[in-house]
């Protein structure tokens, strides 16, 4: 997945471009900046590839997510559905529009159930932020369907699976808004960085000036500009924006080494009857991010987990004990560990969280998810895969020998 592993000379001659001028920001300084319009460009490149309208860029994904929120008019008090497995992130952003995060349960998708979904609906939910973990998707047109429904806002979470396509689309393209996130580990990476996608005139509108104060963007002179409304700063740097341009051209080419290594795995885990693998919805097509498997019981899959490390497999997660990424370790979540006062309605609305979410449990109880990296040689990765089935099979033959 890391686009760092392919960071070279491309990258150096955009940001070349902006050092030549000196003009680290993305507005203003017309004359200084010799044409070059970084952030810009990546919007164009960023739309264009995602086949949407409008495309904003921000300085993380989290922002992006967060940016997101706000254009859709989300804020206090309102209700956003999001999985139980994913990164802190999205709790973090429902949090700092004023709304409430409700955790939902996750299927064999790795992301939102959407029979789990609907049970999750009240009458103040407005938005379903399904979180395409690890490579691959939600079922996004049972949800489509849930939110055009109950009139919610589609918002995917494309962080972690840039490439992948669902129903011919590109993902992020599917919903009312499509967020990603260019941070130092992902697959497309600018140090720091996060883009959001939308087909909405509107939205498109008012993620552009939320992420700058507020401001309206018109004319020529910066100072004199007014503020439509309340906005933060979420802008992305020039130099940030030009790493990202070089990063983003090369995706195809990133996602074309990802498939073949993931398919050199999978194929040599197929083989083993016990193991099986997270299921990608109809017309889902993978980023091959991360190759998720499935073993049949969760003392099976730690035991796979701490096998894999002790043959030297690297960058393979058990979620279930992270954490980062699963519920069960979101504490400071649920305990409402904040710096400062939560509004009333997010302490009491934080509360529908304190629950079982046995569903979930299941599948992550049973899931490993190995990274797939882009610099392994053929050789490499053939060679990881003997010793990765050489590590499953020693955990099982040990549990059938208890038997
Ligand atoms: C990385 C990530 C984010 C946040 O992105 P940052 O750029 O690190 O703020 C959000 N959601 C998911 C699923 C992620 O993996």
């Amino acid at each position: 997945m890391p686009g760092f592993e392919l960071f070279g000379a491309e990258e150096q001659k955009e940001v070349q471009d902006v050092l030549d001028n000196g003009v680290l920001m993305r507005y203003g300084f017309d004359p200084m900046r010799k044409g070059h319009h970084k952030a810009l460009e990546l919007e164009r490149d960023l739309a264009d590839r995602m086949q949407s309208k409008y495309a904003q860029v921000v300085s993380s994904g989290t922002a992006a997510l967060t940016v997101a929120l706000a254009s859709a008019g989300i804020g206090s008090g309102d209700e956003v559905i999001m999985p139980t497995f994913t990164f802190v992130a999205s709790f973090e952003a429902i949090l700092s529009v004023g709304a409430i995060p409700i955790l939902c349960d996750i299927d064999d998708t790795l992301t939102l159930d959407p029979r789990a979904v609907k049970e999750c609906i009240t009458d103040k939910t407005k938005a379903v932020m399904p979180v395409h973990m690890c490579g691959s998707m939600a079922d996004l047109s049972a949800l489509k369907n849930i939110c055009d429904t109950h009139n919610l806002v589609l918002l995917e979470d494309a962080c972690q699976a840039i490439g992948a396509t669902y129903a011919g689309k590109p993902l992020g393209s599917y919903g009312d808004l499509g967020c990603f996130s260019f941070d130092y580990v992902k697959t497309v990476t600018c140090g720091e960085g996060g883009g959001i996608i939308t087909n909405s005139e509107i939205y498109a509108d008012r993620a552009h000036k939320y992420q700058d104060h507020g401001h309206d963007h018109i004319g020529s002179d910066r100072g004199a500009e007014t503020h439509p409304f309340l906005g933060y700063n979420y802008r992305l740097s020039e130099l940030h924006a030009a790493v990202g341009i070089a990063q983003l051209r090369k995706l195809d080419d990133v996602l074309a080494i990802q498939e073949k290594n993931y398919s050199i795995l999978r194929n040599a885990l197929s083989n083993i009857p016990e193991v099986t693998f997270r299921k990608v919805p109809d017309t889902g097509i993978e980023s091959y991010a991360f190759l998720s498997i499935f073993l049949p019981t969760e003392d099976l899959a730690r035991n796979t987990h701490k096998a894999l490390g002790a043959h030297g497999v690297d960058a393979c997660f058990y979620w279930y004990d992270n954490n980062w990424h699963y519920y069960k370790k979101w504490d400071h979540l649920i305990a409402q560990k904040s710096l400062s006062k939560l509004s009333q309605e997010i302490q009491t609305g934080l509360q529908q969280n304190n629950r079982s979410f046995d569903p979930s449990d299941v599948w992550m109880g049973r899931t490993i998810s190995c990274l797939i990296k882009l610099n392994w040689t053929e050789e490499e990765v053939t060679e990881r895969a003997s010793k990765m089935v050489e590590a499953i099979k020693s955990v099982l033959t040990k549990s059938k020998s208890v038997l």
